[in-house]
């Protein structure tokens, strides 16, 4: 077991780790100004970006990259300087760090050294948009990017697709009508979903309806910043009767069941609109 008294004395520095707005400014909070001005160094995602931040608020402390191209080259160093005793703030170009962005190895390789962390509350896109999405906020179940491959995303939500928890997901503009369209296979046309649009910025918007709806908006041609929210699953007692898990653990459990693995491989795959080759592939490790 470890403990960390955030505040107590300590011999090392802290890692303050500082959300930044998602759209607008006048969402930093006074503590986040405070910590960014006193601290030793900023570890920010694009100091390019983070600069104008810190321009805005008149905030002059030195800031380096640090992002998940260069994570593994910088953690000595910056765990080093904490250990000699300087304060550290990390911030991502928005909202919360570690939260879809990077931080979390940084995170980690404080605790292991025993060096207080140190979290700011402030913006983060996931929790803005389900306070306000009108699905039951809790308990909920936080994804974040689903894999960009049709196949693989089926995976995921085919494992998702029991779930009683509102979920929510990031994702880009550009890929939103296919993940939707992905999702009203997986979860069914009808299970409700909202789309938060550009929250905090001037246009700000909240598509609310079934999958099939969303999909026929988002189809239409969509830009922005969105946070895809979908209803739990109310009626798993229904779905107990279709197969469920991933495309894998269903050909198996078919298989387990007495089926011959080709004959599951075929059904599972049209179930599921996958790749048959692609899944014997798969089942069969080749
Ligand atoms: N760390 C951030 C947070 O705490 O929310 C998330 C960063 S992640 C790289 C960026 C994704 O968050 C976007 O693709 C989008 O899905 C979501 N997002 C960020 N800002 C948003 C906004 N203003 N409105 C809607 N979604 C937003």
């Amino acid at each position: 077991m470890q403990r960390q008294e955030s505040f107590q004395a300590t011999e090392t520095g802290r890692l303050y780790l500082v959300p930044t707005p998602i759209g607008n400014l006048d969402d930093m909070t006074f503590r986040a100004i405070k910590v960014l001005k006193e601290v030793n160094l900023i570890c920010a995602e694009d100091t390019r970006h983070t600069r104008q931040l810190l321009n805005h608020f008149e905030i002059t402390t030195k800031a380096i990259s640090f992002h998940e191209h260069n994570t593994e080259q910088r953690l000595p160093e910056l765990v080093a300087r904490l250990k000699q005793g300087e304060n550290l703030a990390q911030c991502s170009d928005a909202g919360m760090p570690s939260i879809s962005d990077p931080g979390k190895e940084l995170v980690a390789a404080c605790v292991k050294e025993g060096i207080p962390v140190v979290p700011l509350p402030g913006a983060n896109a996931a929790l803005t948009a389900l306070i306000a999405s009108g699905l039951s906020p809790q308990p909920f179940y936080f994804y974040g990017f689903l894999e960009r491959k049709h196949q693989q995303q089926v995976t995921e939500l085919t494992a998702l697709r029991n779930r009683g928890e509102t979920m929510i997901f990031y994702e880009a503009p550009h890929r939103l009508a296919k993940t939707l369209t992905t999702m009203a296979e997986v979860f069914g046309e009808e299970r409700q979903a909202v789309l938060a649009r550009e929250l905090t910025k001037r246009y700000e918007e909240f598509e609310r309806g079934s999958l099939a709806e969303l999909v026929a908006w988002a189809k239409e041609g969509v830009r922005g910043e969105f946070v895809v929210m979908v209803a739990g699953n109310d009626h798993p007692q229904e779905d107990e009767q279709r197969p469920s898990g991933t495309p894998l653990e269903q050909i198996q459990s078919a298989v387990d069941g007495g089926q011959s693995p080709n004959a599951a491989i075929k059904q599972v795959a049209k179930r599921l609109g996958l790749n048959r080759q692609d899944l014997y592939k798969q089942y069969h490790q080749l």
